[in-house]
């Protein structure tokens, strides 16, 4: 039974932790007197029994790295920092961390995941469901109704090539370019004049795993069948939300979700336009009671690890929910894994690679273009 103030206790769970951050992970007001936003973002499962809630991460941030920095990244950048992405990638590091301690110790049982009938596989406990909570409309396709006329680059025409990042793929749009256009895929959101970065809108992006699953190929590899989300939890926008996932994809592997509303206002969301967006993101992580991480995350890296673009990356600084991060929890529950890199472990994963090209096919019509190969041992 769907309980109608669903949305509205999902908001306040995500938002009294965000009060609970330490002040390093939150926006700050500059020495200038001006002030920094971000958006805010949470993954809660909801038993469907009893209708209790229970956090498994939140993230903030609005940053993505351009492509060219991720040269020297390894895994250990992560490229993308929008909020609902980082939760995202949070939940699945909570999932490794709770599949690794089952696998060590056999005795041990875990709240969110099980081990399953099948051999050496896990699931997620069939009485949880689960919702993404966003203070605000995810960039790209579903978000475009909230700019204006007076936007970057709002006057292009749909066959200006200024637009496309290549011009023989129309069905890939750069930012926020020819903002009236809806139903395309579209790169993260920036200014017009900063370095191109390759990662697609959080509206694609979700869209995507709404086929996919918001697994990742580790995770996928490990639980015995794809885990969706039930519930998108915004305060508004849900026409937008509407055309943008249910008539973007339909039909087989795509599982609809439900917007749900909620009222409160996020306390360090976007209020003004002299405002400046946070170049900081976090995160945090309930693995178990006991066990809760919390990262604040800057240029991709652990806040403090940051070092010049012409030297190599400081020991320990990827995040916990960074490729790297996974990997070295996954080899450790993988015990017989055999000696690859990771993204031969990734092309590996045929069913999942198939379903992923199939939903971008369907996404973007005239083709695909991929961000930067950041393998690691
Ligand atoms: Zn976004």
């Amino acid at each position: 039974m769907l309980d109608a103030a669903l949305g509205e206790r999902i908001s306040i769970e995500v938002n009294k932790a965000y009060r609970e951050l330490n002040a390093s992970c939150k926006p700050i007001v500059r020495s200038n007197g001006v002030k920094e936003w971000t958006v805010l973002a949470g993954v809660v499962a909801v038993d469907r029994m009893t209708n209790k809630l229970r956090l498994i991460s939140i993230a903030t941030g609005v940053k993505a790295l351009p492509d060219f920095l991720l040269v020297r990244s390894g895994g250990r950048m992560v490229h993308d920092c929008h909020a609902e992405i980082l939760a995202l990638r949070a939940f699945n590091t909570v999932l490794l961390r709770q599949i690794s301690e089952l696998a060590e110790d056999p005795a041990l049982e875990q709240d969110l995941v099980v081990r399953s009938s099948l051999t050496r596989s896990y699931a997620i406990r069939d009485n949880w469901e689960l919702a993404l909570y966003i203070s605000t409309l995810p960039c790209g396709d579903a978000s475009m109704e909230l700019l204006t006329a007076d936007e970057d680059g709002a006057t292009i025409q749909d066959d200006d090539p200024i637009q496309f990042i290549d011009p023989s793929i129309k069905s890939i749009v750069r930012g926020r370019l020819n903002y009236s256009k809806r139903g395309i895929v579209r790169t993260k959101p920036g200014r017009f004049d900063s370095q191109i970065t390759l990662s697609k809108s959080c509206s694609d992006k979700l869209c995507m795993k709404q086929s996919t699953s918001i697994l990742n190929s580790m995770t996928w590899s490990l639980m015995e069948k794809p885990i969706y989300l039930k519930y998108l939890v915004c305060t508004s926008g849900q026409d937008c939300l509407e055309k943008s996932f249910h008539e973007r994809i339909t039909g087989d592997n795509f599982v609809p979700l439900q917007f749900l509303r909620c009222s409160e206002g996020f306390v360090d969301a976007k209020q003004t336009d002299e405002e400046q967006p946070s170049s900081m993101s976090s995160v945090k992580l309930f693995i178990s009671k006991r066990n809760v991480v919390e990262e604040a995350i800057l240029n991709g890296v652990k806040n403090g690890f940051y070092t010049k673009r012409s030297k190599p990356l400081r020991k320990n600084c990827a995040p916990i929910v960074s490729r790297y991060a996974q990997w070295q929890i996954y080899k450790r529950i993988k015990t017989d894994l055999p000696d690859m890199s990771y993204l031969k472990f990734k092309a590996s994963n045929t069913q999942r690679n198939d379903l992923l090209c199939n939903t971008r096919d369907r996404l973007s019509p005239e083709g695909w273009i991929n961000t930067f190969r950041d393998d690691l041992p």
